[in-house]
Parts: structure tokens; sequence; C-alpha cells
């Protein structure tokens, strides 16, 4: 299952773990991950935290879990629900008005 972290906003794939729980890692394979994961017949990802010298079966791949390597910018990034414009675009409504009213339409 495709998804976005919310505090870093890159994309993740959730898996569930061995106990149960849910848990977000980093979309690509990594050598350097912990999680020995693979995808189910149903598409789930299934995910086991390997030890020191364990490696993964043969079906699974290393990934990280995305939580060692989320940077979190967006967690204290401010979201403006109405991004600043270009200097050279105007609003659509405005753009609407002006272009009635270039035609002569009724307001
Ligand atoms: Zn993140």
């Amino acid at each position: 299952m495709s998804a976005w972290c919310r505090a870093c906003l890159k994309p993740v794939t959730w898996a569930t773990t061995e106990a149960g729980k849910r848990l977000a890692l980093n979309p690509r394979p990594d050598p350097a991950g912990n999680q020995a994961a693979y995808r189910d017949g149903t598409g789930r990802w299934l995910t086991r935290q390997l030890g020191k010298d364990a490696r993964p079966f043969g079906w699974e791949r290393r990934y990280m879990p995305h939580v060692a390597t989320c940077t979190g910018e967006a967690r204290t990034a401010t979201v403006s629900p109405l991004p600043q414009l270009p200097a050279n675009v105007i609003p659509i409504s405005r753009a609407r008005r002006l272009l009635s009213a270039r035609r002569g339409d009724p307001k």
C-alpha cells in the first residue's frame, strides 16, 4: 500500500509486523535496512525485524523503517491554504470577472 508520510511528505510503504502492528517502510529496498519485508499474495506488505546477523529469506528484501530516515520537515512547516500566486498570475475568479466585463456580460 502506497502512502505518504505526514511528517515529511515522502512516499512510504505500510507494512504489517509480526506483532500485527503497522510500520512505515521506505519504498525502495535498502541494504542497510533492518526489516525483511515482502508482499504477500493479497498485495499486503509483511515485515519482520532482522536480528544482528540475520538475513532475509529468498522472498524477502531488506527495507529501512521510514522513521529512521524521516526528516519530518513538514511537521514544522506552515502550509498556507492559499499559496502565493506568481506576479503574472491572477486568481481564476478575478480572471472570470475581467473576461465577463470585457464581453459586456451582465454581472
Ligand atoms: Zn517522514
